[in-house]
């Protein structure tokens, strides 16, 4: 395991991939979407977030926030790819444009989207009907359009949005994988075209947070670089960082005061393991953080399971989203979480009726 650090006490100027437009400050947060319903009940376990889950239109009791208007959310928005380049061997960052990012909205520095790729030699991708009554509904809908004909539907986080420009980056983690998104990106050129639908972030802060963590994996990167450049100057931060490449490691810059950032290379395969390490080994501020940890599922829950066991965080002081899972595309992860829980639902209303 290899363990480089960036700390700084101002703002850095290293080489960093292009400065972004943030999102704005004020803009409203959405609650924070976690684990399944079954998940949820185990109190400790990680989940990619689904598109059951995921689009929330309105606000709720921990979302103070106006909330953003229902049909920017649910719309697809057809884009084109205006450029790309490559940020390190691994991270492929894709510029989107088109008219249909007029009134794209901003959820929270973390925020996501779902993306639509064309289907096979497909030049545009094929769009489900639009959504009408509950997520679930339709992403079973979605689910059911023929195997040739579906589009690849998978989750990114808007790393910079620039009304101004009308552009809107995402990252791309190239990984061995394969996968359609990954797949899609690495041989992305301009013109080419995806949809998207969202977008809506997870990442909120407690009053009482005293400083941060933000832990993850290359796919972790474009959400934790968007949300230290909008810490405020006064905030505290540690980041741990788990790369399979330390050429993939690169300046990320904060306005924030008190920021030490620490990349972590794995050893190969071994997935979320040295980074798990290096959190477990670190001296950590005392007191109250709030902790965002993002990456492959397993990472996500052992992360989350020291920082409540063995450091006694408050749970409600944790944002844990599985970002990926080792093993499964994210297509069967959606599958399986609908299936979970039309069956939860199933044993809720058995237990009524026999009550
Ligand atoms: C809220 C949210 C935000 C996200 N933001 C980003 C982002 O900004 N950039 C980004 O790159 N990813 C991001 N992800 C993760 C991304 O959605 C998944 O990695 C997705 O599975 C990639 O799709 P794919 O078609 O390439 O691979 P899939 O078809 O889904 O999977 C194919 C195979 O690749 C493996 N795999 C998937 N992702 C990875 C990975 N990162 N490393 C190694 N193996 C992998 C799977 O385990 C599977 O075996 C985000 C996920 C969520 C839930």
């Amino acid at each position: 395991m290899t363990v480089t650090a960036q700390s700084h006490a101002a703002p850095s100027t290293a080489s960093a991939p292009e400065p972004a437009d943030a999102p704005a400050p004020d803009a409203p947060s959405a609650a924070p979407t976690q684990a399944s319903p079954a998940e949820a009940a185990a109190g400790e376990t990680s989940a990619a977030v689904t598109v059951a889950e995921a689009p929330q239109t309105s606000a709720t009791q921990d979302d103070p926030h106006p909330a953003q208007p229902a049909r920017p959310q649910l719309t697809f928005r057809r884009l084109t790819v205006s450029a790309t380049r490559r940020l390190t061997p691994h991270l492929l960052r894709v510029t989107l444009t088109g008219d249909d990012l007029d009134g794209f909205g901003t959820a929270a520095p973390d925020q996501y989207v779902k993306v639509f790729f064309p289907h096979g030699d497909r030049t545009r991708p094929d769009l489900p009907p639009p959504i009408e009554g509950d997520t679930a509904s339709w992403y079973r809908t979605y689910l059911a359009m023929p195997d040739d004909v579906r589009p690849p539907m998978r989750t990114y986080t808007v790393r910079a949005f620039r009304p101004e420009q009308c552009e809107l980056d995402l990252d791309f983690v190239l990984h061995p994988d394969g996968g359609p998104a990954s797949t899609w990106a690495s041989s992305a050129r301009p013109g080419d075209e995806v949809a998207l639908m969202g977008p809506h972030g997870i990442y909120a802060v407690p009053e009482d947070a005293t400083w941060q963590l933000l832990v993850g994996d290359e796919s972790a990167i474009p959400a934790i670089a968007a949300i230290l450049e909008q810490l405020p100057r006064d905030a505290c931060a540690r980041v741990f960082i788990e790369v399979g490449d330390p050429a993939d490691r690169f300046d990320l810059p904060s306005p924030a005061a008190d920021v030490d950032v620490r990349w972590i290379v794995r050893s190969p395969g071994s997935y979320g393991d040295a980074v798990l390490d290096a959190v477990r080994a670190a001296d950590l501020p005392p007191a109250a953080p709030y902790a965002w940890l993002a990456g492959e599922a397993e990472l996500v829950k052992f992360a989350r399971r020291h920082l409540v066991r063995d450091r006694g965080v408050d749970k409600r002081a944790v944002t844990f989203t599985g970002y990926w899972r080792k093993g499964r595309s994210e297509e069967e992860i959606g599958r399986e979480s609908l299936a979970e829980s039309a069956s939860t639902s199933a044993s809720a209303s058995a237990s009524a009726s026999a009550s």
